[in-house]
């Protein structure tokens, strides 16, 4: 493993994101403790310091998966993250938050009250570090809003040393949004973390944010490398392409030493599930081996046919809300698969399977405004059964 720092903490190059666990019988909130917890004692064997969480994930288990797992280690040999969940709440009266879809039905909270149930949840007392979760045009009416006050909280935590380093992660639309921010609360943040991966460079002008970013002299750690998996399985043809270079290399290992040239990229998190993955991803990060300028031509190449993909991470945000209980991502891989030519991917869509069936989707909406993609996924429930 190799190292890197923010804030002049070293850190290691690959991090351990806890929303990708491996789970039982497909049920997001229900982590497989004994599986899961070999692939962090793999983690912590392997130089892997970083482990990144937040208050949503796993349906809110996996604060509590991660701080069970870690805590037969001594607190200093590994580096704390979780998110204060403002991208998903609403603000009612006296201070007091509610969650809007996503987390719906979770009891009303305040700003301190939520930050101490993640510290009781992860079993620390200090948080290496800790982030507002998705900074977005959409969540700055919480954490911009006056009476919540929710950036003195974080920076009265920090002063108390309950914060090390303070962060936030951002899905925003435009690199402006997270230049305004950052201009507006200069000197608060040591790092952002942001979506980076060598097809959003281009997609979603994840290279004007990372401009940004190290414009304020901050580090980047960086989210869905490998696109929640869409990179480390490319089509056919894109795949022949990378082969033909490097025939034993995966579509991953590529895509992570795209990373790994970015000077100003500290951590790169990889939400691993099986240890197959991080056995995988521990060898790519033994040492840096950025791609050289032929490779990296060619890798732009294989982004610019993958253009017109609709930008799903799988992230399952979406699938929580929805009254229909279809298998979101599920369909919106099976429709980038139809569009781009993949004419076997309408057979992932089952008639018999109601969850993958595009055509019960009755246009509520419920999962458009929770979407940190901003996809509409109505318009694509829409659209695809006359593409078959
Ligand atoms: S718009 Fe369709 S896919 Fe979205 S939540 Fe409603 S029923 Fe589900
Ligand atoms: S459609 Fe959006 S919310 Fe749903 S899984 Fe994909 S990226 Fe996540």
């Amino acid at each position: 493993m190799y190292y890197k720092e923010i804030a002049g903490v070293k850190v290691s190059a690959l991090g351990m994101g806890n929303m990708r666990l491996p789970v039982i019988d497909g049920q997001e909130s229900r982590i497989r403790q004994d599986k899961a917890e070999e692939i962090i004692d793999y983690a912590m064997s392997h130089g892997i310091t970083y482990y990144d969480t937040a208050y949503r994930y796993h349906g809110g288990q996996s604060e509590r998966f991660i701080g069970q797992a870690l805590k037969k280690y001594p607190r200093d040999s590994f580096l704390l993250a979780s998110k204060f969940p403002g991208h998903m709440m609403v603000k009612k009266e006296n201070g007091v938050v509610g969650f809007t879809s996503g987390l719906a039905g979770w009891p009303d909270n305040t700003v301190a009250g939520v930050f101490a149930e993640q510290l009781e949840k992860c079993q620390v007392d200090y948080f290496d570090f800790y982030l507002l979760h998705n900074v977005s045009e959409k969540s700055l009416v919480i954490y911009d809003d006056p009476e919540l006050q929710v950036i003195e909280f974080m920076k009265q935590k920090k002063a108390e040393g309950r914060i090390r380093h303070l962060g936030f992660s951002s899905h925003a639309s435009s690199p402006a949004t997270i230049d305004d921010f950052l201009t507006r609360y200069e000197g608060v943040f040591d790092f952002v973390q942001i979506q980076l991966n060598y097809l959003d460079w281009k997609l979603q002008d994840a290279k004007g944010k990372y401009d940004v970013i190290t414009k304020h002299g901050l580090k980047v750690v960086v989210m869905e490398g490998v696109r929640g998996g869409r990179l480390a399985q490319l089509p056919e043809e894109q795949m022949a392409k990378l082969q033909a270079v490097h025939p034993e290399d995966s579509a991953a290992r590529w895509a992570l030493r795209w990373l790994q040239g970015l000077p100003e990229v500290s951590v790169v998190l990889s939400g691993m599930t099986t240890l197959e993955q991080i056995q995988e991803n521990v060898e790519t990060f033994a040492a840096p081996a950025p791609l050289d300028q032929a490779e990296k031509d060619l890798l732009t190449e294989v982004a610019d046919s993958m253009l017109n993909w609709v930008p799903c991470t799988a992230c399952r945000y979406c699938t929580e809300g929805c009254p229909m209980e279809l298998e979101i991502p599920k369909i919106i891989a099976a429709y980038n698969g139809v569009k781009n030519g993949d004419h076997m991917a309408r057979y992932d869509l089952d008639a018999a399977d109601p969850s993958m069936d595009p055509r019960r989707c009755i246009g509520c909406g419920a999962c458009a405004g929770i979407c940190p993609q901003n996809i509409d996924i109505p318009g694509i429930m829409a659209e695809f059964p006359g593409m078959l």
